[in-house]
């Protein structure tokens, strides 16, 4: 029998939510290596990838992306880049944009120019956050819409999806762009919306709820993004952009109240806050286009938020832990 090519593929950011849900996808299929480079900042733990740390097909690399001297050496042994390394939570851009800049458009940058030296073929993990505002009820962004990102965020990620185009009309590099929705699910940093209302709920704490928790997002079960994320990068074509969304969509304030309602809290604990600056009223994306090479979700957004509010329950160290390391939360 012949056996199976052996894909090293090097992973960014994969000690992160997102990323480490992307180790354990791609581990779980045959022939597959993966290296993980991190800079460990304060949403990425070394604990996220602990399950994989005999397997001798891992290997964990600390460092940051943006600095070539470690990032060129390490595709140059790849076969696949994927590129999920990122300064990624909105309020902390608000707050001070540089990190942003630094790690989403320069390390992008040097992460591309590796990949063109080395003819590797990338994946770029961005959002649809990139889009900008969407309409209320309107129909979903599709991958051809304009950029109109409006906070620093989205304007880093779009900055950055801007050089992946540029590199492919260039240089011809193999680049390939995911938008995904918004992730949930375990051991996602609690500072994201999901885990800050769990927590407040299990420890009979105010949920925190943005402006009157009209805002509406579309949830999507973390292994559903990542299987899309795969697919993108198996079956999609060189400079192309897939949304990827079909998940549930719903207002804060009702995301609020069933998690009130999976924990036992009471629902008077839902406290409205000041609104974000620039807050987006939602993004809505049409995923058809990345439905078309055969991905669509598995998980029921009800089975699996009640999954994810369960293992925060369970994991109450791995919560310590990660606010001990991060001076913020919420
Ligand atoms: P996260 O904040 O949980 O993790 C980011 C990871 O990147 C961490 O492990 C961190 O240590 C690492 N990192 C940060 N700066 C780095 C640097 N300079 N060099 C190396 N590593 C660095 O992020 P996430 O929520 O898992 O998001 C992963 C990717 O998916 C990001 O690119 C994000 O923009 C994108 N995305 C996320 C969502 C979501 O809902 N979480 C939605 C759409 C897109």
């Amino acid at each position: 029998m012949t056996p199976i090519p052996e894909t090293h593929v090097l992973l960014t950011g994969g000690a992160g939510f997102i990323g480490s849900h992307l180790v354990d996808g791609l581990l779980a299929r045959p022939a597959t290596r993966v290296t993980v480079l991190d800079k460990l900042t304060y949403a990425g733990a070394r604990e996220n990838l602990a399950a994989h740390d005999e397997d001798p097909r891992f290997a964990f690399v600390h460092g940051d992306v943006a600095e070539s001297a470690v990032v060129m050496p390490l595709v140059a042994t790849a076969d696949h880049v994927i590129h999920a390394a990122a300064e990624t939570h909105v309020d902390r851009s608000i707050e001070g944009a540089a990190p942003f800049i630094a790690t989403n458009v320069t390390g992008t940058h040097v992460l591309l120019d590796a990949c063109r030296r080395t003819g590797t073929a990338m994946l770029m993990v961005s959002t649809d956050e990139v889009y900008g505002e969407n309409a209320p009820g309107g129909p979903g962004f599709v991958e051809g819409a304009p950029m109109r990102p409006r906070s620093p965020y989205a304007a880093s990620k779009a900055a950055a999806e801007l050089l992946c185009g540029a590199w492919f009309a260039t240089y011809g590099s193999v680049v390939t762009v995911v938008r995904g929705t918004n992730a949930f699910g375990p051991r996602q940093f609690p500072e994201k919306v999901i885990p800050v209302y769990t927590l407040a709920a299990l420890e009979g704490r105010e949920l925190p709820v943005y402006g009157r928790g009209e805002q509406r997002r579309e949830w999507l079960f973390v292994t559903d993004w990542v299987a899309g994320c795969l697919a993108a990068m198996e079956r999609g074509a060189p400079g192309a952009v897939y949304n990827i969304g079909a998940g549930r969509e719903l207002p804060n304030l009702e995301l609020a109240r069933r998690i009130c309602g999976l924990t036992g809290a009471d629902e008077a604990l839902v406290t409205f806050v000041a609104d974000r600056a620039g807050h987006d009223f939602r993004y809505g994306i049409d995923a058809s286009k990345l439905e078309a090479l055969g991905w669509s979700p598995r998980r029921s957004f009800e089975d699996a938020l009640a999954e994810t509010v369960a293992w925060y329950r369970d994991h109450r160290d791995w919560v310590r832990a990660r606010l001990a390391g991060a001076g913020t939360a919420g």
